[in-house]
């Protein structure tokens, strides 16, 4: 275009431009400025990039805005700026205008960015992941494999690690510092619930935090018996239609297929089932299970979990895949695990062909439970890497737990980290309230749905979660879900049959409390 063909300016500039040409005040500009804006106006003028042209602009938007100084009063005539507008827009790829980026992109950003500054100075503090905390976890390893006598080799075998397990109170305390009162309550509460932490997973404890999330996950407190209450099994026989299978939807259908776990959690909805005693099941109680699959050919999707189902041996995984593939109906599998998170050696070459050679046959899902970002690890981020290669999908169903991710920051950082790792966020639970055992860990359902809210539009879409409660199936909490409140419980509605439930929510009073867990026995000294 020539110097003397007239331009036509978009809205977005129109305005922009009358906004900058408004005086304002009678202030002028000083030496240092007129210099700086003639060599910004001198970099736009003969660089054929768009960024200086934007420079120069953002900087007399900013004077504008400071001191009310015009364009003409910092040496540059409306003309000028004309011209450099419309070599702007021919120079970017999609004609975007120096009015839409300057005036309105720049300004939609920076308030954006001003949404998750917080997050973003507080989160490597508030919630270290793991891999940001390596280097003190590595420390806590060489401590921990000398005091139990392991090996490189025992430390690096699913084997080793679940030989050296921890399941008594002194050898908790041999690694890790416990006060002498917790100590004695952790000795009580273990006579009734079992506890157990792989090596690996207790040196992901950190020092000089009374409520460690790893710590409060891992190690039951006396509120597991002190609390009052009387437990509700979650998965009564009115939900279990044959021999070790559960359901609630038409298609769905899971099969418990262990009690065994590689670390056992305070909070586990399951606590019911698992702990007491390993049990081995026997191939005709599987038998059966799978001939109630065989018998229902709606049943499509099958979830194999425990327990968890990576303490299966290999050969036993790899017969039950291989029968449930072979019923034409079952068009999926998913595998219910923690293992990648509590002893992430368990994910062998051996133990990925199997996933793979199923996941060939119909696709795999691998279902996971991470609830900080503080359980991945360079170790267990290379575990789901590996995985996530191998099958359709990794997914995470994390639970919301007082102390331990109940914060923004906390919840964003564990999606953002899991997603980095290769894994998914599914669901967010609300902590059920059917356990005595761990009322002091349930969260309000009103603060778990700020959580989640506050994720949108600031995080990757497919790193938000589906908050959840679990009442006789999942059911979203959603606000249409939501149809009332009446003495602490949430009147709910499943949305698949409308059926009405009542759903106890958190007490506020006991949420509140900040003495729980190992906070009890000691004072902070870091946080
Ligand atoms: S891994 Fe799962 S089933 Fe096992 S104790 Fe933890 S929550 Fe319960």
């Amino acid at each position: 275009m020539s110097s003397t063909t007239p331009h036509v300016l978009d809205s977005f500039t129109e305005v922009f431009f009358e906004d900058l040409f408004m005086a304002e005040g009678d202030t002028s500009a000083s030496e240092v400025q007129l210099a700086a804006v003639a060599e910004l106006k001198d970099a736009a003028l003969t660089q054929d990039r768009t960024g200086p042209i934007v420079e120069l602009f953002a900087e007399l938007a900013r004077i504008h805005g400071e001191q009310g100084l015009t364009p003409e009063q910092l040496g540059l005539t409306r003309e000028e700026l004309v011209t450099l507008a419309d070599k702007h827009a021919k120079l970017d790829e999609h004609g975007v205008t120096v009015g839409g980026r300057v005036g309105k992109a720049l300004p939609i950003v920076a308030e954006a960015k001003s949404r998750i500054t917080d997050y973003l100075e507080r989160h490597a503090v508030e919630a270290p992941s793991g891999i940001e905390a390596w280097e003190r976890i590595q420390e806590n390893q060489a401590r921990i494999k000398r005091v139990l006598g392991m090996t490189d080799e025992d430390w690096n075998s699913y084997s080793g690690q679940l030989r050296h397990a921890v399941e008594d109170v002194d050898a908790l305390a041999s690694i890790i510092d416990l006060p002498a009162k917790a100590v004695e309550e952790v000795r009580r509460v273990t006579q009734t619930y079992r506890m157990r932490l792989t090596p690996y997973y207790a040196s992901l404890i950190l020092p000089n935090r009374s409520n460690d999330p790893v710590l409060l996950q891992a190690v039951p407190t006396a509120e597991m018996i002190d609390n009052a209450g009387v437990e509700i099994p979650p998965v009564a026989a009115d939900h279990s239609p044959a021999r070790l299978i559960d359901q609630f939807y038409p298609r769905v259908v899971t099969i418990k297929a262990t009690n065994m776990c590689a670390m056992y959690c305070t909070h586990c909805l399951r606590i019911a089932h698992i702990g007491a005693k390993d049990r081995i099941y026997s191939k005709e109680a599987y038998g059966e299970a799978l001939d109630y699959i065989r018998g229902n050919p709606e049943i499509r999707d099958v979830l194999v979990t425990g327990g968890d189902a990576f303490v299966l041996p290999n050969s036993m995984l790899e017969w039950l895949l291989g029968e449930l593939d072979s019923i034409e109906h079952v068009r999926m599998k998913r595998l219910g695990t923690r293992i990648p998170v509590t002893t992430p050696q368990r994910v062998d070459g051996a133990l990925l062909d199997i996933l793979e050679a199923s996941n060939e046959r119909k696709p795999v899902r691998v279902v996971t439970q991470i609830n900080t970002a503080q359980e991945i690890t360079p170790v267990s981020k290379a575990a789901f890497k590996a995985i996530s290669g191998r099958v359709m999908a990794v997914m995470n169903q994390a639970v919301l737990l007082k102390g331990i991710n109940d914060t923004k920051v906390k919840m964003w950082k564990l999606c953002e980290t899991i997603q980095e790792s290769y894994v998914r966020p599914y669901y967010v639970f609300n902590c059920s309230y059917r356990n005595p055992q761990f009322t002091h860990l349930r969260v309000p359902v009103a603060t778990g749905q700020e959580i989640i809210e506050s994720m949108y539009g600031n995080i990757s879409g497919d790193a938000i979660p589906r908050y959840i409660a679990t009442a006789g199936g999942k059911i979203p909490l959603h606000k249409t879900n939501l149809l009332g409140r009446k003495d602490g419980n949430l009147r709910m509605q499943k949305p698949w049959n409308e059926e009405r439930v009542m759903y106890p929510d958190a007490d506020p009073g006991e949420y509140a409390r900040q003495d729980f867990g190992f906070a009890r026995y000691r004072v902070d000294t870091e946080k």
